[in-house]
């Protein structure tokens, strides 16, 4: 693509952003219009299950960027804006409005959406899923409620922002009970030492947890509003607010319905280019083939950044692969895990530190092998150890087990050797 022209960003989030801007920087003259159908103009969202749902955040720390900032990079915000089609063949995107854009580049930042509880009374006041802003609102809202009037708080689902949502309404002195379906916390993405771990966090926090919970329907009260959830034994869980984690799917249908290959979210490759020379993706709505042809779904800002990065270079006709290790982190209580590399297909394991759950100092980090390769680190309050463990995964270099578990051994000398 040449350095004008129209780039037209579907999606105001963390990849759309960092889209527009990055294509700023490469020198792109033309015009860039982002769309998102939010009404708030683009902000983070893990503080909302965090510091924003605590009210330790006020809207201005919340914001990722002002309507003015992106003014001065040339960039037109349009908030409140749905985008309801692509036409590929005439370069257009049409809006809810009824209006058309013309693009010369598109880009598809669509993010993804909670998956629904498909069960009697999830639709009743008073149950939430947690994604955007104005559900954090909803969310802290009915949980002053609970404080108030003395009820529970059910969450549906042990993942991340499940269990950041029961840590914040413990802080906030609710009673918490997490049902979980799988037979450990966090299976999708940690390996069980550190499931039994996060369980005994939890728990030493005073959360009711229910592990192989099988939630059968939500009792809703005379005025529409949750009252429990009713588990198939028959036992019934008492409460005013229900938060369901239950995972995202991608929001790939725009890009489905005009006939992009779309697998669990739209197939990019690592460069974010779609079968469409015009159209890239970034973001949660994304699945990259990997070199080995299976596809990964990342849900992370790390993601969303690096491939809004990559996405405006593909634009430039750049080649610009994300191919770093892949991080994250999670915000529970006083711990702060951070993950580096992916543990999928680890055979042993090995620990560094103290894995006390109720030490306010406790700080350690598990290495995940498979034979003598590192695949992934797990770090609780242990920055160190993660940010070299990045470096380590990003070479190729792997610490012996030995190595690994020893305190005294220096992680980063490896990296000069
Ligand atoms: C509560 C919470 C806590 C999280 N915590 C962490 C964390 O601790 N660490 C971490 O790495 N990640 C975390 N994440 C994940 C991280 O926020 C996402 O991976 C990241 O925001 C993805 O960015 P995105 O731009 O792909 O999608 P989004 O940020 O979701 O942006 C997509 C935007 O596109 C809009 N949109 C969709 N369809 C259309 C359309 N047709 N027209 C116009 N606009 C449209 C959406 O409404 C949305 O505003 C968290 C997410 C949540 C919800």
């Amino acid at each position: 693509m040449s350095t004008d022209g129209h780039v037209v960003v579907i999606g105001a989030g963390q990849a759309g952003v960092q889209t527009a801007e990055a294509l700023r920087t490469l020198g792109f003259a033309g015009a860039i219009t982002l769309l998102g159908n939010e009404t708030h103009p683009p902000y983070h969202r893990p503080p909302l299950s965090k510091a924003w749902l605590a009210g330790e955040m006020d809207a201005a720390q919340l914001l990722m960027r002002s309507p003015e900032v992106l003014a001065r990079k040339n960039i037109t915000l349009r908030t409140g804006v749905s985008v309801a089609a692509i036409d590929r063949a005439e370069q257009t995107v049409s809006l809810g409005n009824g209006e058309t854009l013309a693009y010369t580049g598109l880009v598809l930042a669509t993010g993804s959406t909670p998956r629904q509880l498909n069960l009697p009374g999830a639709d009743a006041q008073g149950v939430f899923a947690l994604r955007s802003r104005d559900d954090a609102s909803g969310i802290a809202n009915q949980m002053a409620r609970c404080v108030e009037q003395q009820l529970g708080v059910v969450v549906i689902g042990g993942g991340f922002i499940g269990l950041e949502v029961a840590a914040t309404a413990r802080k906030k002195g609710l009673s918490v009970t997490v049902l979980e379906a799988a037979p450990r916390l966090l299976g999708r993405v940690l390996a069980p030492v550190l499931s039994d771990w996060y369980a005994a966090l939890h728990r030493s926090h005073g959360v009711h947890l229910e592990l192989g919970a099988a939630v059968a329907a939500l009792e809703v009260n005379a005025n529409g509003a949750v009252s429990g959830v009713r588990l198939a034994d028959g036992r019934v869980v008492p409460a005013g607010l229900v938060v369901v984690g239950i995972g995202v799917s991608a929001n790939d249908q725009l890009a489905a319905a005009a006939g992009l290959a779309c697998e669990r979210g739209i197939v990019v490759d690592a460069c974010t280019r779609t079968a469409d020379p015009h159209i890239v993706a970034a973001g949660d709505c994304t699945a990259r083939r990997l070199a080995d042809g299976t596809l990964l779904r990342l849900e992370s800002v790390q993601n969303a950044t690096e491939q809004g990065k990559s996405a405006a270079a593909a634009l430039m006709g750049q080649d610009r692969p994300f191919t770093a290790t892949p991080w994250f982190w999670s915000d529970q209580y006083d711990k702060k895990l951070q993950m580096a590399g992916l543990s999928t297909g680890a055979d042993t394991w090995a620990v560094r530190g103290d894995m006390g759950t109720d030490s306010p100092t406790s700080s350690f980090t598990v290495f995940h092998f498979r034979g003598t390769t590192l695949l992934a680190a797990d770090s609780v309050n242990a920055a160190k150890d993660h940010l070299a463990v990045r470096k380590l995964l990003d070479a190729g270099i792997s610490p012996t087990p030995a190595q690994a578990e020893d305190p005294a051994f220096n992680l980063a000398n490896l990296l000069s050797v």
